[in-house]
Parts: structure tokens; C-alpha cells; sequence
């Protein structure tokens, strides 16, 4: 993806598996930006808030049911910036979410449930719900849910399918913890197995079938789906692809099998957001009237 004034190619030529992680790497000081040999990156720091626990704040004495929430996705001494905004905003709006993105993609404006939201790329989360507390945690239950796989490890600057191929041990236990997410990693790599990276649909078809079994292990899926599909509409490489798929088959220490493709129908993310709206899956806004 494009960031930091990168190109987007996710070529790995700097050493970094994306443009996204390069630029973090770089503004972090571990990456040096003359590494990328396409482009001359702009970089600030990183614009991190403080690690805050969820706060819940009745603004109003008169309307007790308006409750604001405010939580910080940060750890401890984090580095790199922790939310990959733009895989934010593909999750939720994959999700059926309207979601935009505001202030040069420095915040996220979301409609989730019944509040409204606002991501920050320094970590911040605010809802603001006029039901009641329970409905705001809710939402907040669901808002972490879609987001998750777009929060950035804070031990390498990795997202999950990074962590996946570099086989990362990931850290955003704390997270799944509060979004109700349990994921088995090893559950993971064996959908991911036998299947070659350009057929990254097979990926969202588990992922949503996973998902209507109400098993977490689909949204991580799904991401990963979603990342791999930016990466083949920028039509990459021979070399590129050979990589991704030795990273794939390098991290299962087996051969790729190809069997998948010839079965492989493409589904389209909207045909897919149908599909989803129609099972029985929890945390989608059912209730919406609005679509996007
Ligand atoms: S060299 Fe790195 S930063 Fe430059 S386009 Fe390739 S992946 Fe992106």
C-alpha cells in the first residue's frame, strides 16, 4: 500500500515485506529511508498517544444513557505507529460498516452499531453511544473485532499476514482478550496451507465460513485475504509473486500444492459482504439501513 510517501509496490527490495511495514520501520529509525530505491519518503514521528485502559464517561448529568468511551490501543512502550489505517478501513468497510477516512488518513469515522467512532493512527479510540453504557460496550466489542487484525505488532512493525510468513509469534493477545476474539495460530496456517497466494479468494471464502461458525480464526482470514488481493492489483512481478509464494510454502515447509486453483470461483468483497450479512454472524450491523 501507498504510505509515507512509498510507492506501494511491497516489493521486499528495502528488506521490509510491505511499503506500510517499511514505513514504520523508517520512522522508527530501523530502516534507513534510502533503503527503498523507488522513492524518497517523507517521515515524521510517529504520532503514538500514551497506553490508557478503557475509561467510560457520562459527559451529560441530564442524559445518563450518553456514555463516551475512550481507550488507547497502545502497549506499553510501543515505537512503531499501531494501526495500519488503511487495512482499518478495507476490515470495516468490509464488514458493512461505513467507515471514511479523515484528516490525510489520520483518523477513521465509523458508524458501528449504534455509536459513532473515531480511530485515530496514534492508537486512540472514542465512541460515543446515546442508548446506553452496555450499548456502547458493545460496540466498542465489535469496533475492536473488525480492527484487530489491522493493529500492528510492537515486535516488529508486522501485521498478521507478515507474521504469518515471517512465522512472528504475535502480541495482541491483550486486544483479542477485550474484542472476544480466541485464535489458534496453528488453526491458521493450516487453512493457509496448499493454497497459493494468488488465489487469496479460498482465504475469504474460509474466512467467512469460518466466521458464520462464529470462529474468530475467519477474520484473521479474511485480513490476510484482503492484504494478499491489494498486493495482486498492483499486478507485481513474476519475482515478487515467486516470493510470496517461496514465503508461503517456506513457512509450511512444504511444497505448494495447486489443486485449489481450477475450483477457485473469484468472489468479488461484495458479493462476499451479502453472503456475510446473510448468515448468522455476530458483530455486523444487521440492523443497518444505509448501506455503502
Ligand atoms: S523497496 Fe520497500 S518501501 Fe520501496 S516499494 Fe519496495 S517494499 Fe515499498
Amino acid at each position: 500500500m501507498s504510505w509515507a510517501g512509498l510507492p506501494g509496490y511491497d516489493c521486499w527490495l528495502c528488506g521490509a515485506p510491505s511499503c506500510s511495514t517499511a514505513a514504520r520501520l523508517m520512522e522508527a529509525g530501523e530502516l534507513s529511508p534510502e533503503s527503498c530505491p523507488f522513492s524518497k519518503p517523507v517521515l515524521r514521528k510517529p504520532w503514538i498517544t500514551e497506553p490508557t485502559p478503557i475509561r467510560i464517561i457520562h459527559p451529560c448529568p441530564s442524559e445518563p444513557q450518553t456514555t463516551e468511551i475512550s481507550l488507547s490501543l497502545v502497549q506499553k512502550g510501543a515505537k512503531y505507529r499501531p494501526i495500519d489505517m488503511d487495512l482499518s478501513i478495507e476490515l470495516l468497510n468490509f464488514f458493512a460498516v461505513r467507515a471514511r477516512s479523515m484528516a490525510r488518513g489520520q483518523i477513521i469515522s465509523a458508524d458501528i452499531g449504534r455509536s459513532s467512532v473515531q480511530i485515530y493512527a496514534s492508537g486512540r479510540i472514542m465512541l460515543r453511544n446515546e442508548i446506553s453504557s452496555q450499548s456502547a460496550l458493545d460496540d466498542l466489542k465489535k469496533c475492536l473485532f473488525y480492527i484487530m487484525p489491522a493493529v500492528v505488532c510492537q515486535n516488529d512493525a508486522y501485521l498478521f499476514l507478515e507474521e504469518i510468513i515471517y512465522k512472528r509469534k504475535v502480541c495482541q493477545e491483550h486486544l483479542m482478550e477485550i474484542a472476544g476474539i480466541k485464535l489458534d495460530l496453528n488453526d491458521i496456517r493450516s487453512a493457509i496451507e496448499g493454497v497459493e497466494p494468488e488465489n487469496y479468494e479460498i482465504l475469504l471464502k474460509e474466512g467467512i465460513n469460518r466466521i458464520k461458525k462464529l470462529d474468530s480464526t475467519g477474520l484473521i482470514l479474511i485480513s490476510i485475504s484482503i492484504e494478499l488481493r491489494r498486493v495482486f492489483l498492483l499486478n507485481p512481478p513474476k519475482e515478487i509473486v515467486d516470493v510470496l509464494r517461496r514465503s508461503f510454502s517456506g513457512y509450511l515447509e512444504r511444497e505448494v500444492k495447486s489443486d485449489h486453483r481450477s475450483s477457485t470461483r473469484v468472489m468479488k468483497l461484495s458479493e462476499a459482504v451479502a453472503r456475510i450479512l446473510e448468515g448468522d454472524i455476530p458483530a455486523t450491523d444487521k440492523n443497518r439501513t444505509d448501506p455503502e
